[in-house]
């Protein structure tokens, strides 16, 4: 009797242990791709290496992609890895990997193709298909003008679907994709002339016009697309949801905007005559001086491609430039700043660009120490230009205001003010055209960003005038010629 009581003891004791872990698996379902991410404390992205999307410069790691996707692991609190594709076919079936990244962050077309391979985002950037051309040929304005030209674009791209898509109405048209090669080298074998045409993003081309002089957009190949964040398929929206509220806060706050002029806002400063005319001038000009810039830059301090961006700004790299205020030069001095500066022949470019080193460095030691990098080499440029009391002037307003006089983001609102009485009046130095350092500091500091992207790490050591015949993150033994003949 007790022994058949100890059993049925046992055994409901054993039943409820099986219950309770029944109970609990059930409760404890997998944690979302959210939670896992938060779990690990990394969110893994992949992304292409490109001057739209993510590089290097001389700071780090950049690009307007890695700039935002940044921004979203610091609001989820987990460190950011960065993984690269080498074409788009690999980025996709990377992201469909088991084990795969978390999301694609690469300058992304919506496009009716991929909707199998991912789950988009809210766009972030809308932009243009557009044909592109070499400047001196035949202009082709619509998709007809397509046939018996030599087209290549990226394999796997949205611009192949499209392509295909016209053959389907066209069926004579012809077209090559590759896998090998960037959007830089499509650009570059457009401008010289090994392929006719090519189809890009209005983003890429604003990325990339500044290098190649002879690229012209032909026409816009369809409406407008919208870039957004790829995540794998499936069932699970925890990841998406926090994506798209990002992205949503990013649009109502105005960082993304804030993005945009950084990395394409040269477009608006330089225009699209200024944006190929740019590119001539690094093919044909710097390379008579670079050596100069990068001596002056040794001896200073400094960095060269801040002297390269101020002698654009100043004479566009023009060494008998003068102008009716007696300024003149590559620097374009003031005869008492080159007096100051030890230059004897204003005219002789070695001797200017010393001398504007020298003195950009000597403004930027007078500042106060309460402004930090990288603030502080954009003050020393406005000092250059305004002078150094109107600046401090316009530092004075800026406090006043409530914003921060360290801050250039802050000053540079406030330093048009000095031409308005109401404002000048009150000030020590008095009225200023104080829009100038405002326009000059930044065009500056756009050309800056394109003289960093075009030697960067990976180009470094190689003369600016050859460094568009050489293809960033590829290598150089292997030439572009060698893709596929067309
Ligand atoms: N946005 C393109 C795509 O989604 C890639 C970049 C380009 O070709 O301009 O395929």
């Amino acid at each position: 009797m007790f022994a058949q009581y100890a059993f049925r003891a046992r055994c409901a004791c054993w039943l409820s242990v099986i219950g309770i872990l029944l109970l609990l698996s059930g409760c404890a379902e997998e944690p979302s791709t959210l939670e896992r991410i938060q779990a690990e404390g990394v969110l893994r992205v992949i992304t292409r290496n490109s001057p739209a999307t993510y590089f290097q410069d001389r700071n780090g790691e950049t690009g307007f992609e890695y700039e935002l996707v940044k921004r979203f692991a610091e609001d989820l609190g987990v460190e950011l890895k960065i993984e690269t594709a080498d074409n788009l076919d690999e980025l996709f079936a990377s992201l469909n990997k088991p084990n795969g990244p978390a999301l694609a962050a690469a300058g992304l077309v919506e496009s009716d193709g991929r909707q199998q391979h991912a789950r988009f985002s809210l766009p972030y950037l809308e932009v243009t298909p557009q044909v592109i051309y070499r400047n001196g040929e035949q202009r082709p304005t619509r998709p007809d003008d397509l046939l018996g030209k030599r087209i290549l674009v990226l394999k796997g791209s949205s611009h192949a679907e499209q392509l295909a898509k016209l053959k389907l109405q066209l069926p004579e048209l012809t077209y090559e994709e590759s896998s090998a090669v960037e959007v830089v080298d499509l650009l570059r074998m457009v401008d010289e002339g090994q392929i006719d045409l090519t189809l890009v993003d209005s983003n890429e081309l604003a990325m990339n016009q500044v290098y190649f002089s002879n690229v012209r957009v032909a026409f816009d190949f369809g409406d407008s697309q919208s870039l957004a964040w790829a995540t794998p398929p499936g069932l699970d929206n925890s990841l998406l949801d926090e994506i798209n509220v990002f992205i949503m806060r990013a649009h109502k706050n105005g960082s993304l905007k804030r993005l945009k002029d950084r990395y394409y806002g040269h477009v608006d400063v330089l225009g699209y005559v200024g944006a190929y005319t740019f590119a001539k001038h690094l093919q044909q000009r710097l390379p008579r001086y670079e050596k100069d810039f990068r001596e002056a830059a040794k001896t200073n301090q400094v960095d060269w491609r801040l002297l390269a961006a101020m002698g654009y700004q100043e004479s566009l790299w023009q060494p008998t430039a003068t102008s009716k205020t007696g300024v003149r030069g590559l620097m374009m001095l003031t005869l008492r700043t080159a007096q100051a500066m030890g230059v004897s022949d204003r005219l002789n470019p070695k001797q200017s660009i010393q001398g504007g080193a020298k003195y950009i460095v000597h403004v930027k030691n007078q500042l106060p120490e309460s402004i930090l990098e990288p603030d502080r080499t954009w003050f020393a440029l406005a000092s250059y230009n305004v002078g150094g009391g109107h600046l401090e002037d316009a530092r004075k307003l800026t406090e006043a205001e409530g914003l921060d006089p360290n801050k250039w983001l802050d000053v540079q609102k406030i330093l048009p003010r000095l031409a308005q009485k109401q404002w000048y009046s009150k000030t020590r130095y008095g009225y200023a055209r104080g829009g100038e350092p405002v326009h000059f500091v930044r065009n500056i500091r756009r050309y800056y960003d394109i003289l960093t992207w075009v030697t960067q790490p990976q180009l470094e050591g190689s003369q600016i005038a050859e460094s568009n015949q050489h293809v960033p993150g590829i290598d150089k033994s292997q030439p572009i010629q060698q893709t596929p003949p067309l």
